[in-house]
């Protein structure tokens, strides 16, 4: 039941998040990762996307601009919940994403994956709280266990950047 709840409470957070544009989804130019980031992303939802996909782009959320961040964070916490032991790396890019934000949050910031944070609404940021927590209650959690808790407590927190 708890599954439930947290799968429900990230697809009503993220549920009006815009595509963030074919030219929005990663910004670096003339680079062959951020090229296949683009190919990959293009025209696709945050819907229907599996694991064994996602886990070959697990490492590229700092590629992202924050607008395709906040768009496609979702479909890598829908996949990962409760698939723990075949998420592999995906839950621990996922924290990375709020642990760099705390570490950095200079204002002004803009710089994916870091500024990136800021894009978060409050009911995304307790998604994100929620699904870390989650991944803290599995068998398969075990790295970055040392951040999870203070992440959680930026997640719930902060209200939305203004
Ligand atoms: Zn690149």
């Amino acid at each position: 039941m708890r599954a439930m709840t947290v799968r429900e409470s990230i697809e009503a957070a993220f549920a009006d998040v815009p595509y963030p544009g074919d030219d929005r989804i990663a910004d670096h130019q003339n680079c062959l990762e951020c090229e296949d980031v683009r190919g990959h992303f293009r025209g696709a939802t945050w819907r229907g996307h599996t694991l064994p996909e996602l886990r070959q782009y697990q490492d590229v959320l700092p590629l992202f601009t924050p607008e395709a961040l906040q768009y496609f964070i979702p479909a890598y916490m829908l996949v990962s919940l409760d698939a723990w032991q075949e998420a592999d790396l995906i839950p621990f890019s996922i924290l990375n994403v709020c642990v760099a934000a705390g570490s950095g949050a200079d204002a002004g910031s803009v710089r994916p994956g870091d500024g990136g944070f800021s894009v978060f609404t409050r009911p995304q940021r307790a998604a994100l709280a929620a699904y870390l927590q989650e991944w803290v209650r599995s068998d398969a959690y075990a790295l970055g266990a040392e951040d999870v808790p203070a992440a959680v407590e930026r997640l719930l927190g902060r209200g939305p950047a203004g």
